[in-house]
């Protein structure tokens, strides 16, 4: 697959979180959803192509910073991400991100992106392209637990890829679901408030639990999941940091993106090393099935993989073709001859 290539090698295109807000507002949030979604799409069904490596962590008390890099030998990508759950009490974000497309055959940078958004995007972009394999057939209604940063591009991805038209909303902070019930307003969803999270799983098809705490949560308990729903499962993805109590797992066909990350990271570390697990890239392409009855519990484990990353940048990288939606970095040193790196800098004195 060619590189996608913006003209000058020596200036790398640098989308900010500005130009980022002005891309997914003029394109529309829910169309670059799509985008994303097929782009994933297309990249889980050549999986064999890429490089992969579960990511790698580095652990602290309150979070983790993450490092999650990939290749299809032609291009190479890579994100770096923090999760600090204790953030959202000090007035900053739980999640932050950014991350770079670099060509392989040169290792020049071709792109460098916030993924803040983007990574919100692509989550909901991903979690609904598992739906779409997994959710019962015509899944109406989602319950969304966990009301935070994630929580509207979830529920407009659902919208939009799986066609639900409800969405039930819960959170321990009201003044989160408060923020969610406002943005989505006009959003073509009808959008309910519950009060606890049996109330909110309540009637769903669909069941996305998305909350941040750094520790083994039982956000749902068996009782609360009937046959033939689908669980959306975000929030567990570290070692320690889980959401659904252990018997949920042991009756639900459980889905996965990468099972080396996700045997350490998703909700399957609470399980045995060796427990069958499908892995989703293969049901995309066919070769293993999605749901296949309606009494069926789905659960797809997700951690978030390098892959679906490296294709939310490539849409991107495609999207900021011709617009205005970027800055030019100089962020590659060009001297006239490649080697003398030490004249370029001495001959820089003039301009100072
Ligand atoms: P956030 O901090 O903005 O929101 C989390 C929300 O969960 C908060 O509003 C909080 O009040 C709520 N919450 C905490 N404990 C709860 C409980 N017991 N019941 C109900 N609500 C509860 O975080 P975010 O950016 O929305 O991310 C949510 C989670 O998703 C995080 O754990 C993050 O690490 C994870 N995440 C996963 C992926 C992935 O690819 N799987 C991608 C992005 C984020």
């Amino acid at each position: 697959m060619a590189t996608p290539q913006i003209d000058n090698l020596n200036v790398v295109p640098f989308v900010s979180v500005d130009n980022m807000m002005k891309l997914v507002l003029t394109i529309g949030v829910e169309t670059v959803i799509c985008g994303i979604a097929e782009q994933i799409e297309s990249d889980f069904k050549r999986w064999e192509s890429f490089d992969k490596t579960a990511r790698i962590a580095s652990h602290s008390k309150e979070g983790v910073i993450e490092l999650m890099p990939t290749s299809d030998g032609e291009v190479y990508g890579f994100k770096y991400v923090n999760g600090h759950p204790k953030n959202t009490k000090e007035g900053l974000q739980t999640v932050t991100a950014f991350g770079l497309l670099a060509d392989v055959d040169t290792g020049y940078p071709v792109l460098l992106s916030e993924m803040t958004i983007l990574t919100a995007l692509r989550t909901a972009a991903m979690s609904a392209v598992a739906a779409k394999y997994l959710a019962p057939k015509g899944a109406k209604v989602m319950a969304m637990i966990g009301n935070g940063a994630q929580c509207e591009f979830q529920a407009l991805a659902f919208k939009t890829i799986c066609g639900i038209d409800t969405v039930r909303l819960f959170d321990i902070d009201p003044v989160a679901t408060d923020k969610a019930v406002l943005n989505l307003q006009k959003s073509g969803l009808t959008v309910i408030r519950t009060h606890s999270h049996q109330e909110c799983v309540t009637g769903a098809d669909i069941i996305t639990t998305c909350t941040a705490d750094k520790q083994y949560a039982t956000i749902l308990t068996d009782n609360m999941v009937g046959s033939g729903v689908h669980i959306n499962a975000i929030g567990g993805d570290c070692p320690g940091k889980t959401e659904l109590h252990k018997d949920i797992l042991l009756r639900s066909d459980v889905f996965v993106e990468f099972p080396p990350q996700t045997r350490v990271e998703g909700e399957i570390q609470q399980l045995d090393e060796d427990h069958p697990v499908t892995e989703l890239w293969k049901v995309i392409n066919g070769d293993e099935n999605g749901r296949t009855s309606e009494q069926q519990i789905t659960l797809f484990d997700s951690v978030g993989f390098a892959i679906e990353d490296f294709s939310a940048l490539r849409y991107l990288l495609n999207a900021i073709k011709g617009s205005n939606f970027y800055d030019e970095l100089d962020m590659i040193a060009d001297p006239d001859e490649p080697r003398d790196l030490f004249g370029m800098v001495q001959r820089a004195k003039a301009n100072l």
